[in-house]
């Protein structure tokens, strides 16, 4: 009898504990979510004030603010699909589709994907792969998701001097893709943690380059369900690399 109630009164509490940890993770995502909206939005809202109350509109300025509210934008989708992917891994909704895809195709999307971005003085984006790469199974678009969260951080985390190369190679039986930058880099306490979900180095909620701390975790997600690995090479201040490792297509 006493072990019944000892083992019933541990379920309870796991019970409880766990519906605490959801009702934190709601708390977490809600005043992430709508910290994180706010940045972009508000960008959008000044550009175009700025514009409307202009008496005359000079056709460069007015190309260059819409440039600006194009590229706010794009953020503003990044971040909602980062959230709805979560949200679908959250509630085990997220299905991979794994096919045999080459490892350069892959590469080429994630570089379209984001190379608007870089099209700015003193940004560039660099793609390195040899002429011939393995295929590998994956569901490709998840694969080139976890590549353009690993582009917008090396964007992010960067001075006003951007290089970023984006590459890809092969040895014993994997396919390794890789995005270095020339950024702030991290310490190896901060290495360990950034993985974590809602997990941010500079806390401040004034930080200037938004993001709610859950593009890594879903990096890792995506590369584990690739029976993958990923790997940081960084150091503070001399900027970072990042390397997703995953097995070669064994049918090559
Ligand atoms: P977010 O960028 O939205 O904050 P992420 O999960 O993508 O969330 O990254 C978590 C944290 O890891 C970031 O807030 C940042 O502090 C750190 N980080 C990620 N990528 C880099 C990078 N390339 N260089 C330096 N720090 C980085």
């Amino acid at each position: 009898m006493r072990i019944r109630s000892a083992v019933l009164a541990l379920l309870v509490l796991r019970l409880v504990r766990r519906q605490m940890a959801l009702t934190q993770l709601r708390n977490d995502l809600v005043a992430n979510v709508t910290h994180a909206l706010k940045t972009p939005l508000s960008s959008m809202r000044l550009l175009v004030e700025t514009l409307l109350n202009s008496p005359k509109l000079n056709e460069q300025t007015a190309r260059e603010y819409l440039l600006l509210i194009a590229t706010e934008n794009l953020r503003l989708s990044r971040l909602i699909d980062n959230f709805l992917t979560f949200s679908r891994i959250e509630r085990n909704k997220y299905t991979f589709k794994f096919h045999p895809v080459s490892a350069g195709e892959i590469l080429v999307a994630a570089k379209a994907a984001v190379q608007d971005r870089f099209n700015l003085p003193g940004c560039r984006l660099e793609l390195q792969s040899p002429p011939t790469l393995p295929a590998v199974v994956a569901d490709a678009d998840a694969l080139v998701t976890a590549l353009i969260n690993l582009l917008d951080n090396a964007y992010k985390y960067s001075g006003d001097n951007k290089q970023v190369t984006l590459s890809a190679s092969a040895h014993n039986g994997s396919v390794s893709f890789a995005v270095k930058d020339n950024g702030i880099g991290l310490s190896p306490r901060e290495t360990k943690r950034i993985f974590k979900r809602f997990y941010q180095v500079d806390q401040r909620m004034s930080r200037p380059v938004g993001g709610c701390g859950l593009g890594l975790s879903i990096v890792k997600f995506i590369v584990s369900a690739h029976r993958g690995q990923i790997k940081v090479e960084s150091e503070p201040t001399r900027g970072s690399t990042f390397t997703l490792i995953l097995p070669a297509n064994s049918s090559n």
